[in-house]
């Protein structure tokens, strides 16, 4: 298992990412695009199971990325993929939604504490987008503040990228720091009469930096600010979802949305997404022309009735926050004797680890290049996610791969 004195075989991958340079722009867009890591990833894989993945070489890893979150239960979870399957051999894209949608409704409705209703699409982009439309439809105002840095989507009036952005798209965007009471103050003041929502991600997890906790002032307060102007708070928790608490990711504050955005592990991988939503505004819900060629589709409905029942029934929050615990104690240890400074924050089940003083993430990148070569897949500056699949014999695993990553880390840096 352990891979330590050669570099991967990727030769399988590389003519593939040849071919690919010449019909797809770049050899690969977005989020997954490998050129965002250190030369040495694989861009391609074949296989992927509970918590490991196989690249086209066949080289094996534990994957800590999770598919950057739609994996919650592990990969190719066999209660997941026999809902979908069942439901994908009676009918799947239909020419109108099957039963299993009532029913998801139905669950999301019991399960969160803040919805009366739920709406289903397919992206977290069209379910962030869809909330903004709905709280300006319910408001008649136009102004959404939103935290600097913040992720939503990747649309014109979200996208980290200004290419083919024009200011009119951002016209009615408003910023303030995460956190930051004082300045969503200043936005909200700056909005006026003509505030329509706050839009907020359930803790601050943006890329590249270390990760934060709401304080419980801050959740206040946006509550308070959106009450005080009767706009809408709209929680984006297409990313930490199901994974915080099952209730909504604000519930533990007490602090309540009145739109949320769903979507990544909602249904253990399969295309899906929710928006959910209080009484105020189930009227603009209605009104708003929402809908997608394939936002329908039954399968991913009814694996996202068997992921959400079988987190609950698992008490899936705690397995994965032990296992959180156990990588994070473990990882504390291993610097600690190498010397080195990391900086491990936010939830221990989304885990961003960077170290100290890395500029241009050269140590980041060291570390994690060198735990791909022993078996351990991780990002070097984007949150990672544990699955329910991560037990603590798959994170000794890990473990063992980081610890012989930080001897080297600490050998170059003369420790
Ligand atoms: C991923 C993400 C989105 C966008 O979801 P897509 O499914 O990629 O469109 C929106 N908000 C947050 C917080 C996300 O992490």
């Amino acid at each position: 298992m352990t891979r330590v004195d050669s570099a991967l075989n990727l030769t399988r991958d590389a003519d593939l990412r040849r071919r690919a340079t010449k019909v797809i722009p770049g050899g690969m867009w977005g989020h997954m695009n490998v050129a965002r890591l250190p030369p040495g990833y694989p861009q391609y894989f074949s296989q992927a199971r509970d918590c490991r993945v196989w690249d086209v070489d066949g080289n094996e890893y534990v994957d800590m990325m999770c598919s950057f979150g739609p994996i919650i239960l592990g990969h190719a979870d066999p209660d997941a993929e026999n809902a979908a399957a069942q439901q994908r051999s009676r009918g799947d894209t239909m020419t109108g939604p099957a039963e299993c949608q009532v029913e998801l409704a139905e669950l999301l409705v019991d399960t969160l504490p803040h919805a009366d209703w739920a709406l289903f699409a397919k992206n977290g982009t069209d379910a962030t987008t869809s909330c903004v439309t709905i709280a300006r439809a319910t408001t008649q105002r136009r102004k959404i503040l939103v935290a600097k840095g913040s992720y939503h989507g990747a649309v014109p009036w979200c996208s980290p990228s200004l290419a083919g952005v024009t200011a009119e798209d951002r016209a009615h965007i408003l910023t303030f720091e995460y956190n930051d009471v004082e300045s969503l103050d200043r936005a909200a003041r700056e909005a006026g009469s003509d505030l329509a929502a706050v839009l907020v991600t359930a803790f601050r997890h943006d890329a590249r930096r270390d990760q934060e906790m709401p304080s419980a002032a801050f959740a206040l307060a946006a509550r308070r600010v959106c009450d005080n102007a009767e706009a809408a708070l709209i929680l984006d928790d297409v990313r930490a979802g199901f994974r915080i608490d099952m209730r909504g990711s604000w519930e533990p504050l007490g602090v309540r949305p009145d739109l949320s955005a769903w979507s990544k592990a909602i249904a253990n991988g399969y295309p899906l997404a929710a928006i959910t939503g209080n009484d105020r505004f189930r009227e603009a819900a209605q009104q708003v022309y929402l809908t997608g060629s394939f936002w329908c589709e039954a399968s991913p409905m009814a694996a996202a009735i068997a992921t959400i029942n079988k987190l609950k029934a698992t008490n899936a929050i705690a397995v994965m926050e032990a296992s959180g615990r156990r990588l994070r104690e473990g990882l504390a240890e291993q610097a600690r004797r190498h010397g080195l400074s990391l900086k491990q924050t936010g939830p221990v089940q989304m885990p961003q680890i960077l170290f100290e003083d890395d500029r241009d993430f050269a140590l980041g990148n060291q570390f994690v290049l060198e735990t791909l070569r022993r078996g351990a897949y991780m990002h070097p500056w984007h949150n990672m996610f544990l699955s329910t699949a991560h037990g603590f014999k798959e994170i000794d695993r890990v473990l063992e791969a980081t610890d012989g990553a930080l001897k080297v880390v600490a050998r170059s840096m003369g420790r």
